[in-house]
């Protein structure tokens, strides 16, 4: 199988063109070519010598992914399946969000994958029983923002990390992804369009902290108390509510960017009064805002032990929560799902497929 040039390196691209006898220079303008003009092809690169051209041609792949599912709901999103060259599923979704008079698009986001299925395990989470397929490279990052950029004709305006997979875990790839996306030769983001959303992998929040061009950060929070952390997302025992916020607190401390915190609520599990309390406090801890979100139905997974147990809170009960948040000074907000029509869900539309598939197969 060819190597995907958008996996290279800046050293590792020299490299190769010192090897092929290319001044340095080449680098850059196979980037721009790609990354800038979204060429496609390296016979769309037109300012290369064709024995270059050819070398590229044979050795080397620009595409790593193509679309097998498109799904449109009725309030705007789509949903992207994606399959990669070696024939892995992974999921984005893109969602359009309206200015007040409800007919102009305000701002355009991409939410990415940043693996196919997901180690983590979440309770709550669709993807989690996909279980582990594989860490996203970092072509297949990019590629999935080039192609439905191409696909609705259109300049995405931000990008989540928020996609399939802990992307925390896939540091390497992720940094990678970023430093593309961020670099202002090739226009593609600004890095203060973008948000990396964890499940709490602490000591990567430190690092990303140091990162060159620093991106917004959000926190997949979903429980105020150890207790109950544990319970709904297993990362929370490795890293503790305590060492997780500390983290969050470092990573304010060195990027000055405000931290949102997602927090899904669970009926009669995490939205009490006292949940109430102690999401203040955390909220408080640096500036920050907290998402509300409805709990969006995993039954289609045949959820077993405490997951099954898992309910959506009422809209009231969201609206009490985030009001009182409001009340306590902490900026709050329901912030609603998209595509509940078309299996938006993350996780859910690789899985129904998956399911598709392996009946077929059958
Ligand atoms: S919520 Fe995120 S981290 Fe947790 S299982 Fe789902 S994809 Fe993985």
């Amino acid at each position: 199988m060819k190597r995907n040039i958008k996996n290279l390196n800046d050293s590792e691209l020299r490299e190769i063109l010192s090897s092929q006898k290319q001044p340095a220079f080449r680098s850059e303008q196979i980037k721009k070519a790609i990354y800038k003009n979204r060429k496609k092809e390296f016979s769309e690169i037109s300012n290369l010598p064709k024995s270059l051209t050819s070398y590229l041609t044979e050795n080397f792949e620009i595409n790593s992914l193509k679309i097998r599912t498109v799904r449109k709901s009725r309030d705007g999103s789509v949903k992207f399946l994606f399959e990669s060259l070696d024939g892995n599923s992974l999921e984005a979704v893109y969602m359009p969000w309206f200015d007040d008079s409800s007919e102009n698009v305000e701002r355009e986001t991409l939410c990415i994958s940043s693996m196919s299925g997901c180690s983590v395990g979440c309770a709550f989470c669709a993807t989690g029983k996909i279980g582990f397929k594989k860490n996203l490279e970092i072509a297949e990052m990019i590629d999935q923002i080039f192609l439905v950029e191409d696909y609705l004709h259109t300049k995405l305006t931000n990008i989540v990390l928020m996609g399939m997979g802990e992307p925390l875990m896939n540091y390497s790839n992720v940094i990678g992804a970023l430093e593309i996306l961020t670099d202002p030769n090739y226009e593609i983001f600004n890095r203060k369009r973008i948000t990396i959303s964890t499940s709490g992998i602490a000591p990567r929040i430190k690092q990303l902290a140091k990162f060159i061009r620093p991106v917004k950060l959000a926190i997949s929070l979903h429980a105020t108390s150890n207790g109950v952390r544990d319970k709904i997302m297993p990362i929370n025992q490795s890293f503790k509510l305590e060492t997780l916020m500390d983290a969050v607190e470092e990573y304010y401390k060195i990027t000055k960017i405000p931290i949102t915190y997602e927090y899904i609520i669970f009926d009669n599990l995490n939205d009490t009064e006292n949940d109430i309390v102690r999401l203040t406090k955390i909220a408080r801890r640096v500036p920050s805002r907290v998402n509300i979100i409805p709990f969006n139905d995993i039954s289609f997974t045949n959820p077993t032990g405490f997951a099954s147990e898992l309910k959506p809170a009422k809209r009231e009960k969201m609206e009490y929560f985030a009001a009182k948040l409001r009340e306590k000074g902490v900026a709050s907000i329901i912030r609603d799902t998209f595509g509940g029509d078309i299996e938006a869900a993350c996780g859910q539309l690789a899985l129904s497929e998956e399911k598709i598939i392996q009946t077929i197969e059958i």
